[in-house]
């Protein structure tokens, strides 16, 4: 009965550690073909995509397939976006250690807990109920304390939480909203993706400086379309 007892939990230690060792090794090859090699050289970005436990933030189902260089479905026809863009728009946040982010978009939560350990307090916003609580979820299972979910319509901003040194939008939307422009702070960046669902839709980086905004194009992208208020607008405007 003791050997059965030992063997039993031997291979329980060991097809744990198995499971572990796997994605850790997946999890450094992602970070050094996907990421590194691609030329995002921050030290502390690296850092956190080697920390983040991605296979945890996406449907069982898909685990195995986490690591990959491409999106992956997260339930409701949302995405979780392709590592490398997930890195590319942190790098173009420009963080330091001190901010106070917004993102607009949570989806599956992986993005805020990357921002997490990059900033010091992450606002996420979610319009679709069942996502928002689920990546709320993980996100105080795995204990990222400095993440704040909600549930709601990301146009609006979190204007309670206002002032931000840093938003990102990971939803595509036509225009940048104006109530997000209005939330960043002097100086502060919003990195977005715009465009029209299924069409051209570009990177950009807009600076707020004296009350004006700069913008600066990176490239071509694809993402899932800004739903809510912002449809009702650009009918109006039809
Ligand atoms: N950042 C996410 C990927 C998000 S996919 C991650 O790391 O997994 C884009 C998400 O934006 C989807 O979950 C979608 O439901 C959400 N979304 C679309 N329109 C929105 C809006 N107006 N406000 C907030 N979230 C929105």
């Amino acid at each position: 009965m003791r050997f059965v007892f030992i063997f039993v939990s031997l291979g329980l230690f060991c097809g744990g550690k198995m499971e572990k060792d796997k994605f850790a090794k997946e999890r450094e090859l992602m970070v050094k073909y996907q990421i590194e090699a691609r030329g995002i050289k921050d030290k502390r970005i690296l850092s956190a995509f080697k920390k983040v436990k991605r296979h945890l933030f996406v449907p069982e189902k898909y685990r195995y397939k986490a690591y990959g260089d491409h999106p992956l479905p997260i339930g409701e026809g949302q995405t979780i976006s392709q590592p490398y863009m997930v890195a590319l728009m942190t790098q173009l946040l420009k963080l330091e250690g001190d901010e106070k982010v917004l993102e607009i978009g949570t989806g599956s939560g992986y993005q805020a807990a990357i921002l997490s350990l990059l900033a010091k307090e992450v606002y996420t916003i979610e319009i679709i109920p069942s996502l928002a609580e689920r990546a709320k979820k993980i996100l105080d299972s795995l204990g990222y304390k400095n993440v704040h979910v909600r549930c709601g319509d990301g146009y609006l901003g979190w204007p309670e939480e206002a002032p931000f040194d840093a938003i990102i939008i990971t939803c595509a939307p036509e225009k940048l909203p104006e109530p997000l422009v209005k939330q960043l702070k002097e100086g502060g960046r919003i990195v977005a993706p715009i465009g029209p669902e299924g069409g051209l839709q570009i990177l950009t980086v807009f600076i707020k400086k004296k009350g004006k905004i700069i913008k600066k194009e990176e490239g071509g992208c694809y993402f899932v379309p800004m739903r809510g208020i912002i449809e009702k607008i650009e009918e109006k405007k039809e």
